[in-house]
């Protein structure tokens, strides 16, 4: 016997590294007409790495103080930008102290307390840098060069800005180009990070459409106007800043390798194999099992 069209597709996605949860949404991911990519770890690599460091002159520390406070309190973080800043620890060889008091802000960063000290690091502009601050202009020179640029404060007083930066996957302007052809619409890219980065990083996809500095709540909004205006819309994402938006959409999909949990529950399907092409794969066989179907 031969297998009913949607559950030779689902079998198809598997291979080509997309695991769909339900024959429903095999069926509904070939109805999308718009698409929306998260930024980092879904169009970029999601492995950013440290490149800058900058003690602010006041702050009376030198680079590996400054990074030991931020890697101390970014330890117990699951987020890509934390991950950076461990890793630059480590290589430096800095014993790190406990972190206490740890708290995430998706979409805007962490606090924690180190050796008594409360620290925060995350979105310069949401931690409410004063744009006339020395911290505020660091931060814009770095965000110009397309780095995503993180803020850190020791006991409420701005200490120093990080540099950190992230590739795009090598098949992000292919699967990019392909989910045009499939939808007749040009992708957007909804994010977190500064606008500076996320247009210059789009730009080199063909992206134009860059909604920046959105918080989980934003992101679901933006994909919910669309909605509203009658588009049926794809949400790719990995973090928990996406799970908002990837509920909101009529079909949601998580890149698996960094998605966290709650995204993983939250998508209708994850891509297993780490490769951003795996999406418009299974849009191009859920459009061809719904012309078998009916
Ligand atoms: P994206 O939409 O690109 O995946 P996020 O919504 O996860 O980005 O994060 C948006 C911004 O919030 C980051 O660019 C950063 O400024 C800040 N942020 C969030 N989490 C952290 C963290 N753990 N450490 C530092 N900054 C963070
Ligand atoms: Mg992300």
């Amino acid at each position: 016997a031969t297998m009913p069209p949607l559950l030779s597709a689902m079998a198809n996605a598997g291979r080509h590294g997309v695991l769909i949860k339900s024959a429903v949404v095999m069926e509904r991911l070939g109805q999308v007409d718009t698409v929306a990519l998260d930024k980092t770890g879904t169009l970029t690599e999601g492995t950013p790495r440290l490149t800058d460091l900058r003690p602010l002159p006041g702050s009376g520390l030198t680079e590996d103080g400054l990074l030991r406070y931020a890697a101390a309190a970014e330890h117990p973080s699951e987020h890509p930008l934390a991950r950076a800043v461990v890793e630059a620890a480590r290589e430096r060889g800095l014993a790190l102290a406990t972190a206490r008091d740890f708290t995430a802000a998706p979409g805007v960063g962490v606090t924690a307390t180190v050796d008594g000290t409360v620290v925060t690091i995350g979105s310069p502009g949401r931690l409410g840098a004063a744009d006339a601050h020395p911290a505020a202009a660091e931060a814009a020179r770095l965000e110009r060069d397309g780095r995503t640029a993180v803020l850190i404060t020791l006991d409420g007083t701005p200490a120093g800005v990080l540099g950190v930066a992230d590739r795009l996957r090598p098949d992000a302007a292919t699967a990019t180009t392909a989910l045009a052809r499939l939808t007749g619409t040009a992708p957007l890219l909804l994010t977190g990070d500064n606008p500076r980065a996320a247009r210059r990083l789009a730009a080199e996809t063909g992206i134009t459409d860059v909604r920046a500095g959105l918080l989980p709540q934003d992101k679901a909004a933006a994909v919910a106007e669309l909605q509203g205006s009658g588009r049926r819309v794809l949400v790719v994402g990995d973090g928990v800043n996406d799970a908002p938006a990837l509920a909101t959409a009529h079909t949601g999909i998580a890149m698996g390798r960094a998605g966290s949990d709650l995204t993983l529950e939250t998508a209708d399907a994850i891509v297993i194999r780490d490769e951003l092409a795996a999406v418009p794969a299974a849009v191009a066989l859920s459009r061809r099992a719904r012309r078998l179907v009916v």
